[in-house]
């Protein structure tokens, strides 16, 4: 052991409750006490030995995160012994103590599966920090395999979460529409107080239908957020035009606009545009919802693509109920929703305009939002490079 004055750096063990095994595997029984005093004294449970035949009944009995082991200890270059000491316990890193004359060895320990050689004599913080060091591989080891499950459930996850809450949406609200029509064409050969009853039943039909429609938008919502978060959005560009994306949208939120009693105008220029379309589409279609939900009955939604010097920008322009200075920014943030209990109908999980930015950012343009104030309409606008 080198003879240096130290104090001790007790290990940081406050952040998690566990305290670390270490096994020292010495040639001498009066050197694997010492290293195990620095040990226990760094905050580890240690257990030390000299004998050979001690390694594996002790590697049965207990778990160890880390073992140092003694090159002297072997006499010969026996590294079977690392393979032993593996087969017990795969997730136990080894680290190799060498004097500098047989570094060689300890290197080829290295490569049967050692983590780590410290060259003796060594000062007890350079043996601790070193133990330190490969505890935190091991984490670092620990949180690549569950990232790397993760990463593996991900896809797994989305299609599953897609297939549960569409397939039983789309058949509701499939079967609703078919019954409704239905009662429609029934309606016109039956009596009058039957009528009555027909016509309750379709305010309740026509309630449902339109609650299975906004919970059908929020899953979407929810799936186009969780791909982009999982890195999952392909972002594939064509060559399209805007007007053709933005009649899509209109003519799917349509009874949403009729509803509201919506005016629409819009201004479309017709150039091609290099993004990609179905993403460009989302955020479009979070955009005009967005208006037609936070804009009063009977409002006005303006919608215009033009072409300026070097990029395109689009707009999307209500008379609705406006946004203050301070949240203009925030409202891009996930989940930020402002707090208006006026608009209880405007339901929504706070992510749309987050998936909106992320979308245009990974077309490298900008999203933005401005506003006079409350009650003084909202515009959104998004820019994309020609
Ligand atoms: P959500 O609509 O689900 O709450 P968004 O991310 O789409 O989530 O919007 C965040 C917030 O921004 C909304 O809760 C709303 O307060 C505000 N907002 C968005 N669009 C408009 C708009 N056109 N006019 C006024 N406020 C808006």
């Amino acid at each position: 052991m080198k003879k240096e004055k130290h104090n001790i750096k007790k290990k940081d063990i406050s952040k998690s409750d566990k305290k670390h095994k270490v096994l020292v595997i010495a040639s001498e029984i009066k050197n694997a006490k010492s290293i195990g005093k620095i040990l226990s004294e760094g905050g580890y449970i240690v257990e030390t030995t000299s004998k050979p035949m001690e390694v594996v009944n002790i590697l049965k009995s207990a778990d160890f995160e880390v073992a140092l082991l003694d090159v002297e200890f072997l006499n010969s270059k026996d590294f079977l012994l690392i393979e032993v000491v593996k087969k017990i316990q795969p997730k136990l890193e080894v680290i190799i103590m060498t004097p500098q004359s047989v570094v060689n060895t300890a290197i080829e320990f290295l490569k049967k599966g050692a983590i780590e050689y410290v060259v003796k004599p060594f000062g007890a913080n350079e043996l601790l920090a070193s133990v330190e060091k490969v505890l935190q591989i091991i984490e670092l080891k620990v949180q690549l395999i569950s990232l790397k499950d993760l990463d593996k459930s991900k896809d797994e996850f989305i299609s599953t979460v897609s297939h549960e809450l569409k397939t039983p949406l789309t058949a509701i609200s499939g079967s609703i529409e078919v019954i409704f029509e239905r009662e429609r064409a029934e309606n016109e050969k039956r009596n009058e107080q039957r009528r009555q009853i027909d016509k309750d039943m379709h305010k309740l039909f026509a309630i449902i239908g339109r609650q299975t429609k906004k919970m059908k938008e929020l899953v979407a919502n929810l799936l186009d957020f969780v791909k982009i978060e999982a890195g999952f959005m392909q972002l594939k560009k064509t060559k399209l035009q805007m007007i053709n994306i933005v009649k899509e949208v209109i003519q799917e939120i349509k009874p949403l606009i009729d509803a509201k009693k919506i005016e629409i105008t819009s201004n479309i220029d017709s150039d091609y545009v290099n993004c990609n379309g179905e993403s460009i589409k989302i955020v479009i279609l979070n955009l005009i919802t967005n208006s037609i939900k936070y804009t009063k009955e009977n409002g006005k939604i303006n919608v215009s693509f033009t072409k300026q010097c070097n990029r395109f920008k689009f707009v999307v322009e209500d008379n609705g109920i406006g946004i203050e200075k301070q949240n203009l920014d925030r409202i891009f943030d996930k989940f930020y929703r402002i707090d208006r209990s006026l608009v209880r109908e405007a339901g929504g999980f706070g992510i749309g305009l987050a998936i909106c930015k992320k979308i245009i950012e990974l077309h490298n343009g900008k999203i933005w939002a401005k506003s006079s104030g409350l009650g003084k309409g909202s515009k959104f606008i998004f820019t994309l490079q020609l």
